[in-house]
């Protein structure tokens, strides 16, 4: 059941248990008064009782008073009718309220009646005297009712006796009967005295129906009258108005009509606050939730409530689940479009792979998922060991925390192999080991590296023909240089003086070209020996390299020429072979001292530049002729020149020497220049390890 609906039952719930506690209250508080109602009843109609003996005793007292007199046992006997109209008929007709009085003598015969005339009453019929005897036996009185053409009649009866007698125990004289007829002025009276409205009916049984009604406040009740001889005769009913009790039944009636209007609008109110303020919230949560759409809480996150934060909240989720998905998603895409294999172990299964493991193992991924890694080994790996072995003892190396690297022969789903580089990692996610092995297919790598070795074997091969090709050059082809010199120089010695001067000058001619090519030859020996050297690179200091060439080998030319060397700033170290460095830097020196113009001072600067790639960029510049930007490629090629040697001596070597030494250790040369104004030629050299790293860390 929803929790809006729970809300309203228990609303319900309540309000009906309210309800019913009201009514039983209600309920018992009627028994009261009902109970009230019926005591009430009760007295009303014993007080009617009451009052009805109360007004009879008059009759009786009356009644008893005039059979105990000697006057009327005279006139019984006598059958005096005029005593009894002069006394008993004044009697009745004015001081007291009798309707009728029979007098009877000893032998019960009727000696004398009368009526109240002015009140329409004529006793026109008889006690029956049959009766006489059972009526006053053992009685000084007796009373009844009978029933009269002008209604019912109350009668009180006795025997006369007379005066002598108190006690009444001779023989009767005779008999006295007064009437009082329960007429309506009767009525009216009575009606007066109790304060109930009188009626009375003749005997039917539809009149003995109680009239009473409680919620109207109406007590009634019901007198039966019988005959002398018990017969019912006569229905007096009684009615009055028990206003208090009908206003408290009214109060109550309308505080429970006023309580259920209350009760029914509370519970509107609840329920219409609880619908607005718990289930339209909670219903527009619930959707959201089921249709994952959160537009449809838009409204409810600026609610102040907690539906509001709730709101917020998965607001909030929706937004992070949004990111994680684009992140997976995104991450996915890494790892599905990685150039290498990646897979995923859980103990020692594979739980993922992605796209470039099905493609590399030719298997789809459900025959990877869920399979043990030496599935995709051969039995056995090249070294001899078995491929279960050594994958449980790699995997388990890389679970301590250690991530293994290693070459693998792997077997794809179709039982081929090939090589491959394995790197296993180890981490733990979500209380969950993982290892995430990269599988790269090194077969092509392997195959390149085996036609490397080859090619080195060979390029070794041919670099000591080289070197046997130029030790022979240096040694046999000098020899017979040597031997053109030496025996020139003899000979121009010998024949000074016999010779014209066309022989002289061509025998000069002779010498400086053995000299040349001596030079030229010592050239390509040192152009060689660049790559032939076994000097390991070492920390060279620059500066030191600088001051030994100006201090040494350079000072000579320093000197003729009136150079200047200027070192700006302190040089940097650099990892090379000290020798050549030497050489490199002694080369390109000398060159912008040579290539002057006739007569100018040579000015060098030596400055460092950052490089990249832990390099260091130095530039040696100078003030000379400058190159065309045309030549300043074709510098660095062996025996290129760009001038005669009577304009400037050279054999083209120099700068193919520095272009090797640079090449050797990985760096790189070149020319910048302005024809006319000087050249600055530039070379990369790789720093010291612990140099490179400090500027590494500046980056
Ligand atoms: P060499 O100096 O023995 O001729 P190099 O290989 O050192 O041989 O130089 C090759 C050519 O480059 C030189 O002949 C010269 O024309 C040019 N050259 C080298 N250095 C400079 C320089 N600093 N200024 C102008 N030209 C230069």
């Amino acid at each position: 059941m929803k929790i809006g609906r729970k809300l309203i039952s228990v609303i319900l719930a309540v309000m009906v248990v309210f309800t019913a506690t009201v009514l039983v209250q209600r309920y018992f508080e009627t028994k009261r008064l009902y109970a009230l109602f019926n005591e009430r009843k009760e007295i009303n109609a014993l007080k009617f009782k009451q009052i009805v003996e109360m007004m009879n005793k008059k009759l009786e007292t009356y009644v008893i008073e005039i059979t105990y007199w000697d006057e009327i046992v005279k006139a019984v006997e006598s059958k005096d009718i005029e005593w009894f109209k002069s006394s008993v008929e004044t009697t009745i007709l004015t001081g007291n309220d009798y309707s009728a009085i029979w007098v009877y003598n000893i032998n019960k015969e009727m000696i004398f009646s009368t009526g109240a005339k002015e009140k329409g009453f004529e006793p026109d019929f008889a006690i029956s005297s049959s009766k006489f005897d059972s009526l006053l036996e053992n009685k000084i009185i007796c009373h009844f009712f009978i029933e009269t053409p002008k209604g019912i009649m109350e009668i009180n009866g006795a025997k006369i006796y007379p005066g002598s007698d108190p006690a009444r125990q001779t023989k009767p004289r005779g008999y006295v009967f007064a009437g009082k007829l329960w007429d309506g002025p009767y009525m009216t009276k009575i009606s007066a005295i109790t304060s109930d409205k009188i009626c009375m009916y003749p005997y039917n049984e539809i009149f003995l129906k109680d009239k009473s009604d409680f919620k109207e406040g109406i007590i009634s009740f019901i007198h039966v009258i019988n005959s002398w001889d018990n017969k019912p005769i006569s229905i007096v009913s009684g009615t009055s108005q028990y206003t208090q009790l009908k206003a408290i039944s009214d109060a109550f009636a309308k505080d429970l009509f006023l309580f259920l209007i209350f009760a029914a609008t509370l519970i509107t109110f609840i329920m219409y606050f609880i619908i607005k303020w718990i289930t339209n919230p909670l219903n527009l949560i619930s959707e959201t939730l089921k249709k994952e759409n959160v537009s449809l809480i838009k409204g409810l996150l600026k609610d102040k409530s907690e539906f509001g934060d709730m709101a917020q909240i998965i607001n909030q989720f929706f937004k992070q689940r949004t990111e994680l998905n684009e992140k997976e998603e995104r991450y996915r895409m890494i790892f599905d479009t990685a150039n290498d294999s990646i897979l995923l172990m859980q103990k020692d299964k594979f739980i993922d792979c992605n796209k470039k493991t099905l493609e590399l193992f030719g298997c789809t991924r459900e025959q990877i998922v869920d399979k043990a890694p030496y599935l995709y080994s051969p039995p056995i790996q090249p070294d001899g060991g078995d491929s279960t072995e050594k994958a449980m003892e790699n995997i388990l190396a890389a679970m301590t925390g250690k991530p293994q690297r290693f070459e693998w022969v792997h077997r794809r789903y179709d039982k081929s192999t090939f090589d491959a580089d394995v790197s296993l990692n180890a981490f733990n996610s979500g209380g969950k080991d993982y290892i995430q092995a990269i599988v790269r297919d090194i077969s092509e790598r392997k195959k390149a590296e085996d036609e490397m070795k080859r090619l080195n074997n060979n390029l070794e091969e041919a670099n000591s023909e080289l070197r046997n090709f130029v030790y022979i050059a240096s040694h046999d082809l000098r020899e017979p240089l040597r031997k053109i010199t030496a025996f020139g120089g003899i000979l121009q010695k010998n024949l000074k003086g016999a010779l014209n001067s066309e022989d002289a000058e061509n025998l000069q001619f002779m010498i400086e070209g053995a000299q040349r090519m001596n030079r030229m030859i010592e050239g390509l020996l040192a152009y060689s020996k660049v790559s032939t050297t076994t000097h390991l690179p070492q920390n060279v200091d620059l500066n030191v390299i600088v001051s030994q060439l100006q201090d040494f080998e350079l000072s000579l030319m320093l000197e003729e020429k009136g150079a200047i060397i200027n070192v700006p700033q302190t040089l940097p170290h650099v990892e090379v072979d000290p020798v050549q460095i030497l050489q490199l830097l002694q080369n390109l020196i000398a060159n912008g001292m040579k290539y002057q113009k006739a007569g100018s001072k040579p000015e060098i600067t030596i400055v460092s530049k950052p490089a990249p790639n832990g390099m260091v960029r130095i530039e040696i510049s100078d003030n000379g002729i400058g190159i065309k930007p045309e030549y300043q490629q074709s510098v660095f090629i062996m025996f290129k020149r760009l001038h005669t040697n009577k304009e400037y001596e050279g054999h083209g070597i120099g700068l193919a020497v520095c272009k090797k030494i640079v090449e050797r250790f990985g760096g790189k040369i070149g020319v910048e220049s302005e024809f006319g104004k000087g050249s600055t030629f530039w070379f990369t050299l790789p720093a010291p390890c612990d140099i490179a790293e400090e500027a590494l860390a500046e980056v």
